[in-house]
């Protein structure tokens, strides 16, 4: 036997472990470093695409995410909203611009409405709760991401709707993720995700590949920890280095890695909701990916459909705020909420899957 068959057979007995129920974490560890590292991931991409078909169908989901305000009390290393950074340019939308803003994307067809901003411990809970409820009567669903809250303010977003939470670990590792984070721990981080998911929010948790100090095990661990988690959705991207942040000189995470964690969550919580990120995008962009011709964002999709994921988020943020919500640098084209929309859908339609 040659040594690629050899790999491919090795990869196939992975497979076939991963997939077996109440497996030993230390033995799932391993055989997911050892797919992570695979010299061909076909067979796994193959797989990933197979039951994401048979689990969650070939529809496509499309979100629309406002970006209401880059307030934020916390220091993340790898964030443009880190609160020490000088020259952000602070805005907080009002409620009534949110929700003319999300009238237009339900109009255009987006059924679920992301509401996503910085950490504000200063946010009024009532105007939340207000806003929270006026989009649920206006029909759509209201995904929140909008930072590490208390369990009271967690109960209270649920009770006025908010039905689904977005709060990624960003690091399994608690050594990385308290140098990351100088403003907590990843116990309280994992501790809120718990509550999130007791209170009965569709819990959505995720990770960056590429943070520095990561390594196979650590992405290993991030896989393992959002199935231990009970997560439903799961976002996990690449990250892009800020050049006002003190990682701005660190190395942006692989896209192929970064799919490879998309593809094998998929096969461990087959009927979750993966979105493709907006970061993927961006270094696909960048890395010289871009065509001139209109099909170009439909390759890029298709290269990150193709792993396993079946959801999309799009940026509905009005275009005074956009720029400033600058998490990390990313080119943006100018919002035209229909247009955009239609053109997404367009492209989804070419991958002979289905918008919704
Ligand atoms: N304040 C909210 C929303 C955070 S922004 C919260 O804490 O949950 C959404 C996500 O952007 C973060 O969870 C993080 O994973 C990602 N992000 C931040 N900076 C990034 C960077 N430099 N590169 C890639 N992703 C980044």
């Amino acid at each position: 036997m040659n040594n690629l068959q050899t790999n491919q057979s090795r990869a196939a007995e992975c497979l076939l472990e991963i997939q077996r129920r109440d497996q030993d974490n230390r033995i799932l560890k391993q055989n997911l470093v050892e797919l992570l590292a695979a010299d061909d991931f076909t067979p796994v991409y193959e797989l990933a695409d197979r039951i994401r078909h048979e689990t969650v169908g070939d529809e496509v989901h499309i979100r629309a995410i406002i970006e209401f305000s880059n307030i934020c009390a916390r220091q993340c290393k790898y964030c443009g909203l880190n609160c020490n950074h000088q020259g952000i340019d602070y805005y907080q939308m009002t409620a009534e611009e949110i929700l003319t803003t999300a009238e237009r994307a339900i109009h255009a067809g987006y059924k679920t409405i992301v509401l996503q901003s910085g950490e504000n411990p200063k946010l009024n809970k009532r105007w939340m709760g207000h806003v929270i409820k006026r989009i649920v009567d206006m029909g759509a669903v209201v995904t929140l991401s909008i930072g590490e809250l208390s369990r009271q303010e967690l109960e209270f977003y649920r009770e006025c709707g908010a039905e689904r939470y977005l709060l990624k670990h960003e690091t399994a590792d608690p050594e990385i993720y308290a140098y990351l984070h100088p403003c907590g721990t990843l116990e309280q981080r994992t501790g809120c995700l718990r509550s999130i998911r007791e209170l009965g929010y569709e819990t959505g948790s995720g990770f960056m590949i590429g943070l520095p100090g990561q390594t196979l095990e650590t992405i290993a661990e991030d896989l393992i920890l959002l199935k231990e988690l009970g997560c439903k959705m799961a976002g996990i991207g690449p990250f892009i280095p800020h050049p006002d942040t003190e990682l701005a000189d660190e190395a942006a995470g692989s896209p192929e890695l970064t799919k490879r964690a998309v593809a094998l969550t998929r096969i461990l919580i087959p009927d979750a909701n993966l979105p493709v990120t907006t970061a993927l995008g961006v270094v696909e962009k960048s890395g010289g990916q871009k065509s001139p011709d209109e099909t170009a964002g439909a390759d890029r999709a298709e290269n990150a459909f193709a792993c396993g994921a079946n959801v999309v988020m799009k940026k509905v943020t009005p275009d005074e705020y956009k720029e400033a919500y600058e998490i990390y640098p990313a080119q943006l084209d100018k919002t035209n909420i229909e247009e955009d929309r239609k053109l997404l859908e367009q492209q989804i339609l070419a991958l002979g899957r289905i918008p919704v």
